[in-house]
C-alpha cells in the first residue's frame, strides 16, 4: 500500500517502495488494473507470463499495452532477490544462493533425476529449531519469507530449465521450519499447485517438518493434500530431545500420533526421515527400538546418512553400520528407503544449507558458471 504520510524530515524519498509482484494476491492485482484504469483479465495475462512463460521484465510481456508494461514496472518488481552465487554439482544439481531485498540469504537447490525435476525451497531465513547435526539453524531463525519469497524461489530454479522441461517435484525441505511458517507457505503451495501456476500436482509436493503436532493438525482442518515428511532421527525421548532440542516439549508419542492423524486425514503416504548418525543413533539398540516404534505402521522411512557440515562433530556411518541399520528394520518388516546423496559437491545435500558461504559473505560475487 502507499503510505500517504508526509515523508519524516530527512527522508527525500516521495516514490513508494516497489512492490513485490509474486506477493501480490490476484484479487489485489485486479484492483491495481481497475484503479489505473485496465481491465481485471490483464492479471491472469501477467501471471501467466510469469508462472507459465518464465518471463523476468514486464518488457517481455507482448500482449500487454504499452503504457501497462511501463506502469507495472514502475511500482512492481517481478524478483526481490539477486542472485549471490550459481553453483552445479557433477550429478546435475544446482543450487542458488539468494540476497532477498533486506539483505538476508537463503539458498535453493534444483535436483535432476532421471525424468524428475525436483527442488527443495527454503521458508525461513535461518531455523529456529536447533537440531544439533544440521547447519541451516546454526545461527538461529532471522525471519519468516513471504509468500512472493517463497514462489520467487521455485521461479528462479524453473528458469535453470531448458524450455521444455518443467518442475516436477517440490520439496520444502531446505532452510528453515516450513510449519513455523504455514501461512505463507500454503498460498505458495497453492500457486505451485494450481493448474494455472506451475501446475504440479499436491502429491509430488512434500512438506518435511520437525514435527510440530498444532500446525500438523491445521494442515488437516484446512484440508491440505501435501505429503508430508516428518523427521524423527531418534527412536526414544532423551536421544530425540538430545539431538532434536524441540522434542523436550513435544515428545516423540505427539509426534507419531499427529503424523498418523494427517495421514488417515490426508490419504497420503507418511514418510520419516532418520538422519543417520554414526555412533548416535544408528547403534543395535537404537534400530531394534526404532523397529519396534513403526512396527505395523504404514509409514516409509527415508534414511539420510549424515552430510558433514563444517565445523560440527558428527560422522557418517561406515556403509557396513547402514547396511546393518537397514538390515535390522527390514527384517521387522519396516519400509526403508536410503536417500541417495546428491549435491554434495556443492553443499547442496540435505542439512547443509546455510544462510550464508562464509567465503562469499561481505560481497556479491559473479556467477559461477556452470562446468561445461
Ligand atoms: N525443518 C524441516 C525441514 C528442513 S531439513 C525438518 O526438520 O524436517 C530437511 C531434512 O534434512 C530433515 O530431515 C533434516 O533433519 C535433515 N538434515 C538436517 N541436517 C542434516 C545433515 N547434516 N545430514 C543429513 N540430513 C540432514
Amino acid at each position: 500500500m502507499v503510505d500517504k504520510s508526509a515523508p519524516r524530515s530527512g527522508t527525500l524519498t516521495a516514490r513508494p517502495a516497489m512492490k513485490h509482484l509474486l506477493d501480490t494476491t490476484s484479487a489485489d492485482l485486479r484492483q491495481w488494473l481497475a484503479a489505473h484504469g485496465h481491465p481485471g483479465y490483464r492479471a491472469a495475462q501477467i501471471e501467466r507470463w510469469v508462472l507459465e512463460n518464465r518471463a523476468a521484465d514486464f518488457a517481455a510481456m507482448s500482449d500487454l499495452p504499452v503504457e501497462l508494461r511501463q506502469q507495472l514496472a514502475s511500482e512492481f518488481q517481478i524478483f526481490t532477490s539477486q542472485i549471490v552465487s550459481h553453483r552445479q554439482a557433477d550429478d546435475g544439481t544446482e543450487k542458488l544462493l539468494l540476497q532477498l531485498a533486506d539483505g538476508g540469504r537463503i539458498e535453493c537447490v534444483l535436483l535432476r533425476d532421471g525424468l524428475r525435476r525436483s527442488i527443495c525451497i527454503s521458508t525461513q531465513v535461518g531455523c529456529a529449531m536447533g537440531c544439533v547435526f544440521c547447519a541451516s539453524g546454526l545461527d538461529g531463525v532471522d525471519r519468516n519469507l513471504t509468500t512472493g519469497e517463497i514462489v520467487e524461489q521455485m521461479l528462479r530454479l524453473q528458469h535453470l530449465l531448458p524450455a521444455d522441461e518443467r518442475l516436477s517435484h517440490i520439496v520444502a525441505m531446505g532452510m528453515g521450519e516450513p510449519l513455523a511458517n504455514l501461512d505463507r507457505l500454503l498460498p505458495a503451495l497453492h500457486i505451485a499447485s494450481d493448474a494455472k501456476g506451475l501446475g504440479i500436482s499436491p502429491r509430488r509436493i512434500t512438506i518435511s517438518t520437525v514435527g510440530l503436532p498444532p500446525a500438523m493438525d491445521r494442515l488437516i482442518e484446512l484440508g491440505a493434500k501435501y505429503q508430508l515428511a516428518v523427521s524423527l532421527h531418534a527412536p526414544n525421548d532423551e536421544l530425540r530431545s538430545r539431538i532434536v532440542p524441540v522434542n523436550k516439549n513435544i515428545g516423540l508419542g505427539e509426534v507419531l500420533a499427529a503424523a498418523q492423524r494427517y495421514l488417515e486425514a490426508s490419504g497420503r503416504r507418511l514418510t520419516y526421515e532418520y538422519v543417520l548418525l554414526a555412533e548416535l543413533n544408528d547403534r543395535p539398540e537404537h534400530t531394534r527400538q526404532l523397529a519396534a516404534l513403526l512396527k505395523g505402521q504404514t509409514a516409509l522411512l527415508n534414511v539420510i546418512p549424515y552430510n558433514p557440515v563444517a565445523g560440527l562433530p558428527y560422522r557418517t556411518p561406515t556403509p557396513a553400520a547402514q547396511r546393518s541399520f537397514r538390515e535390522i528394520l527390514e527384517r521387522a518388516g519396516v519400509n526403508v528407503q536410503f536417500r541417495e546423496r546428491k549435491g554434495d559437491q556443492i553443499d547442496a545435500a540435505c542439512g547443509q544449507l546455510r544462510r550464508s558461504t562464509p567465503a562469499t559473505d561481505t560481497s556479491l560475487v559473479t556467477l559461477e558458471s556452470p562446468a561445461s
